[in-house]
C-alpha cells in the first residue's frame, strides 16, 4: 500500500484526462483515469444514452461550467449527469463512495481506451453486438458483483 501511494505522488499512474459535453458550457478534468471499460446494457442505460452505455472509472473529476450540469437522480445509490444546455451524458455517479463514472465519448482523446468488458448483456437488444472477446455478465452476474455499491 505505501508503494502504491508513493506512486502515486510522483504522478506515473496519476492518469489525466480532460473532456466536455457538444456544446463546451461544460468541461472537466479527471485524475487517475481507468483506460479499460465496460459497456453496460441495462435498460435505463439504454434510455439515458440511446443504446450502449460506455463509461469508465477515474479517481477524481473537477468540472467547470458546473452551473450548467445537471444531475438527476436514477437510485438509491446513483445520480447521472449531463449537460444542461446540450443534453449530453457525462457521467454515472456512485454515491456512496462518490465515486465517477465518466462517459468514454466525452473524453477529448479515446484512441488508447480499450473495451473489456460487458455487463447486463441478457439485456441488451439482438439487433446489435460489440464483437471481441472479454467477459460478458449477465444481470444476475453483474447486481452480485457490484452490490458492495448498491447497498
Ligand atoms: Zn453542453
Ligand atoms: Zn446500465
Amino acid at each position: 500500500m505505501v508503494a502504491a501511494n508513493t506512486i502515486r505522488v510522483q504522478g506515473e499512474h496519476m492518469n489525466s484526462r480532460s473532456g466536455q459535453c457538444n456544446c463546451g458550457a461544460v468541461h472537466f478534468d479527471a485524475d487517475d483515469v481507468e483506460l479499460e471499460f465496460s459497456a453496460c446494457h441495462c435498460r435505463m442505460c439504454q434510455r439515458w444514452s440511446g443504446g450502449i452505455f460506455l463509461a469508465t472509472s477515474v479517481g477524481s473529476v473537477r468540472f467547470t461550467g458546473e452551473e450548467n450540469l445537471k444531475r438527476f437522480r436514477t437510485s438509491d445509490w446513483a445520480e447521472r449527469g449531463f449537460c444542461d444546455v446540450c443534453g449530453a451524458s457525462l457521467f454515472y455517479h456512485l454515491l456512496k463512495l462518490d465515486k465517477y463514472e465518466m462517459c468514454v465519448g466525452a473524453f477529448d482523446n479515446v484512441d488508447d481506451f480499450v473495451l473489456t468488458g460487458e455487463i447486463f448483456i441478457d439485456r441488451k437488444p439482438g439487433g446489435y453486438a460489440i464483437a471481441g472477446e472479454h467477459p460478458r455478465l449477465t444481470e444476475a452476474d453483474t447486481i452480485a458483483k457490484y452490490s458492495e455499491y448498491t447497498n
